[in-house]
């Protein structure tokens, strides 16, 4: 008898399953000056729309803290304040900025949210028509400097110390924005799913069929060749490269991450693709292994737990960090 209560139990248990398929549902939306795209996995098209709803409001959210376009964000409001005084900020952006400089600590500086202190002078929209002037980086670089960003915990407070000095999160925003929006999912019952920030994503769970989620990477050099295949099996990935954002000046490119050290953008790679648990991290691994070349790069991924790395040289040379396990096609 209790063997016969327990069989009806589970075949109770088993019957959503039988009776619900589950299908993928995508939407594109512009957001954070990028392009997101966001797939659901969920038991029908009115489910689908409300978890995409979410992730949309949750992005707008985190824009709206975080951008420092916006003359009304709290992060604007830290940069006016520069040499002026702490401001007082949620403690999500204060956490944010407590991660940031966790970051440029453990890259020796090559990941420094204050590279936006010379943001004046390499603008990637089109409005500047010769390289800069030498002397006026040189006179700039010197407000890029994580260590004078004042963290004051008991206030919650920010404090850029110098005035001239400006913080943005234009490598690690859109990382953060897809941890977020798939977290808040995870939470109101989305079993799976990818958040997309125009090729920085996370995913989680499987697609409808049980397979997991795979990801193709190609080779920026040559676009339409796919050389390796992954499954992303809640995971991040994330590509920083120099082939969508840069500027050509004088017959030379330019690309959009600048060297914190020099205020120069850098130079000899083609793209750098870091594998982590959060995008969060795998955005601002992905700048800084930009920054740091090919050989201090590699080696600072080896060294970081559950962190792989993917890069691509100018030449179409390709090198991978130690652990990496992915199908070569
Ligand atoms: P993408 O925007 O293509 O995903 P990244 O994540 O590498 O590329 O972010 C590059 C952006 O990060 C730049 O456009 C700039 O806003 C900002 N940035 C540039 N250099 C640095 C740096 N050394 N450290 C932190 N942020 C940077
Ligand atoms: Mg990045």
């Amino acid at each position: 008898m209790l063997t016969l209560k327990k069989t009806i139990f589970s075949l109770l248990l088993l019957y959503p399953i039988w009776t619900h398929s589950q299908d993928t549902f995508r939407k594109d939306v512009f957001l954070m000056g990028c392009d997101f795209d966001i797939t659901v996995v969920a038991d029908n098209e009115a489910e689908a729309q409300g978890f995409i709803h979410l992730a949309i409001s949750e992005i707008k959210r985190i824009e709206s803290l975080i951008s420092s376009w916006s003359s009304s964000s709290q992060t604007s409001h830290i940069n006016r304040m520069a040499g002026k005084e702490p401001v007082v900020v949620d403690p999500e952006l204060f956490q944010l900025i407590e991660r940031c400089i966790q970051i440029s600590k453990s890259t020796d500086g090559a990941f420094d949210i204050s590279y936006a202190s010379i943001d004046h002078i390499w603008k990637f929209d089109g409005s500047i028509t010769k390289a800069p002037n030498k002397e006026e980086i040189k006179s700039s670089v010197k407000y890029i400097n994580y260590q004078e960003i004042v963290l004051n915990p008991a206030q919650s407070s920010v404090f850029l110390k110098t005035k001239g000095m400006k913080i943005g999160f234009g490598a690690i925003g859109k990382g953060y924005a897809a941890d977020k929006a798939k977290e808040l999912l995870v939470s109101k019952g989305g079993q799976a799913g990818i958040i997309n920030a125009s090729g920085d994503m996370n995913a989680w769970g499987t697609q409808p069929n049980s397979e997991p989620w795979q990801i193709a990477i190609t080779n920026p050099l040559n676009k339409n060749k796919v050389f390796a295949r992954l499954p992303l099996k809640n995971r991040s990935v994330v590509t920083s490269g120099n082939y969508e954002k840069f500027i050509v000046l004088d017959g030379k490119r330019y690309s959009h991450i600048i060297d914190p050290r020099t205020g120069w953008p850098c130079n000899g790679l083609a793209s750098v693709t870091v594998l982590a648990p959060k995008a969060e991290l795998a955005d601002a691994l992905a700048t800084s292994v930009f920054v740091m070349g090919i050989e201090a790069g590699l080696d600072r991924i080896n060294q970081i737990p559950n962190v792989d790395c993917i890069i691509i040289d100018d030449q179409g040379g390709i090198h991978k960090s130690a652990h990496i396990e992915i199908e070569s096609l």
